[in-house]
């Protein structure tokens, strides 16, 4: 390793994986120490070579196998998800539903990474473009989507070319070795693909390895910064997406009931814990006191237990002291002087012994409030009642975040105005999570993405290559001469 690494060895060290709906430890995992890491990069950095030169249809087989491998063992997958996460089993099967859609997408590589070529650009001269994999690249991945976003990045990466480093987070990282048993079984070779379990020192010591070419990350805003800045200091690629606070405008003319049902399942989906979740429900003029009522009837409704418990709708928070941060809102909420309308902390779930919490409502919420301006990531929504469209997109202008957004209305021409004004990366009409299909890209904008492409899709695919321009003559050896002057094109 080059001299000039700052940064101290990793001690041993292990993490505790909780089962969030028990409370009690379910495993404990070793972390990776830095000579484990220099190896893996080492057999990565080996491995290249003779994966980046396998054929297109061969590396797309490869990911033929591996969607037909990961459908078959949808349901372990998404069991092992809700062990270690802690979501229900039919929002872990989700979770994997939408992962396979991203293999499938890699399944057409061959197809996405065909160049440009312009023929006789001079005269008997071609210029062609083509799109090369750029070595070994990393993912690092949070707790909320343990199998879809590693899935998000990975099967691009490897059709492009690409060795990969997943990083999971080390809060559920058993779906991710799941994930590279299966990539084993569908024939990606030795040291192409890799899980190192750690935590920020294992993420510290990939951005800076000069080996690591790429950098794709998820989580939180601070750390999203602090991995794009580090990471392209250190001359690398940098994708990394950050936290949220999605809105979502309900207009009076809105149908009040199948708002509701959107806010409510928006909101409280996986415990609130998706940044594409609805934490804010903007209600404008006189949508307010009827979808509120219609909210609340709802939320007395769900079921909050176990996942794999088939009652229940909503399960527990990630960890015990996320469920405590989560809950201390609600009295930050009512010192700072919005009303607390419904408090999950009176839920008879949060009495069991996992780590549970109701979920709750905030009406007559501000912006400069704490329950506004914080991520929350946890089953409570916030009520701010707008006067008119006006006062709604004013706040989601100034809102630092911008990953999700959506509008509820019945007017045509009010939802294209909406789409064409809002500064917000993905936008919902009258869908609340309108997360983008594999074949387009993930991201939002401002605070909540750090880097110049989005995720998966073509941009992904575009992420994890790099361009190429070759310009080309076969000159008949009878007219060959010496020529000093600049090329001419004409
Ligand atoms: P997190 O930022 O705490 O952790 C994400 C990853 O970074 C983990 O692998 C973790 O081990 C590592 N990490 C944590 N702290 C670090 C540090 N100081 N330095 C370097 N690495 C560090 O996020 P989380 O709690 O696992 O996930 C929830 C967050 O992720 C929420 O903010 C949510 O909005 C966000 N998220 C965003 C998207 C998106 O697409 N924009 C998707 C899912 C989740």
């Amino acid at each position: 390793m080059p001299a000039t690494l700052p940064i101290t060895p990793i001690e041993i060290r292990t993490g505790k994986v909780w089962n969030p709906a028990t409370g009690e430890v379910r495993a404990e995992i070793p972390f990776a120490t830095t000579a484990e890491i220099d190896q893996t990069i080492a057999a990565a950095k080996k491995a290249f070579p003779e994966w980046r030169a396998t054929p297109l249809s061969r590396r797309a087989e490869t990911m033929f196998r591996l969607r037909e491998l990961v459908d078959a063992n949808r349901r372990a997958l998404a069991e092992l998800i809700t062990l270690e996460h802690g979501k229900t089993i039919s929002d872990a099967m989700g979770e994997v539903a939408r992962g396979l859609e991203n293999i499938e997408f890699a399944c057409g590589i061959p197809q996405l990474l065909k160049g440009g070529f312009s023929e006789q650009a001079s005269r008997g001269v071609d210029v062609y473009q083509i799109r090369q994999p750029l070595g070994v690249v990393a993912g690092i991945t949070p707790f909320n989507f343990p199998a879809m976003v590693p899935l998000w990045m990975f099967p691009n990466a490897l059709a492009c070319g690409n060795a990969f480093i997943l990083k999971p987070s080390e809060k559920d990282p058993s779906p991710s070795l799941f994930l590279a048993d299966l990539v084993r079984r569908a024939g990606v070779p030795d040291g192409v693909f890799h899980v190192v379990q750690g935590d920020r020192e294992a993420v510290d010591y990939l951005l800076q390895h000069p080996d690591i070419a790429a950098i794709s990350f998820v989580g939180s805003t601070p750390v999203a910064r602090a991995i794009y800045e580090a990471g392209t200091r250190h001359g690398k690629r940098v994708q990394a997406l950050g936290g949220a606070k999605n809105h979502m405008v309900v207009l009076p003319d809105a149908d009040i009931e199948m708002a509701a049902d959107a806010a409510v399942s928006a909101a409280f989906g996986s415990a609130g814990e998706r940044c594409m979740a609805i934490s804010v429900l903007v209600a404008v003029d006189t949508a307010a006191d009827p979808l509120i009522a219609a909210i609340e009837k709802r939320m007395k409704r769900i079921g909050v237990g176990p996942g794999l418990e088939p009652d229940s709708e909503m399960g527990p928070l990630i960890t015990r002291e996320h469920r405590d941060r989560v809950a201390s809102y609600l009295d930050s909420a009512a010192r700072e002087g919005a009303t607390v309308t419904v408090d999950g902390r009176e839920h008879p779930a949060a009495k069991r012994p996992g780590f549970f919490l109701g979920t709750s409502l905030i009406d007559n919420v501000r912006p400069g409030m704490s329950c506004y301006d914080d991520e929350i990531f946890g089953p409570v929504l916030n009520v701010v009642r707008a006067a008119t469209y006006a006062e709604a997109m004013d706040l989601i202008k100034a809102n630092p975040y911008a990953n999700g957004v959506a509008l509820f209305t019945r007017d045509g021409g009010a939802a294209r105005q909406f789409q064409f004004d809002v500064e917000v990366g993905m936008v919902g009409i009258n869908v609340p999570i309108p997360v983008p299909v594999s074949y387009y890209s993930f991201g939002g904008w401002k605070s909540s993405l750090f880097g110049d492409l989005h995720m998966y899709g073509p941009e992904g695919v575009q992420f994890y290559t790099r361009a190429k321009l070759v310009t080309s003559r076969w000159p008949d050896p009878g007219t060959s001469s010496v020529n000093l002057g600049f090329p001419q094109t004409r």
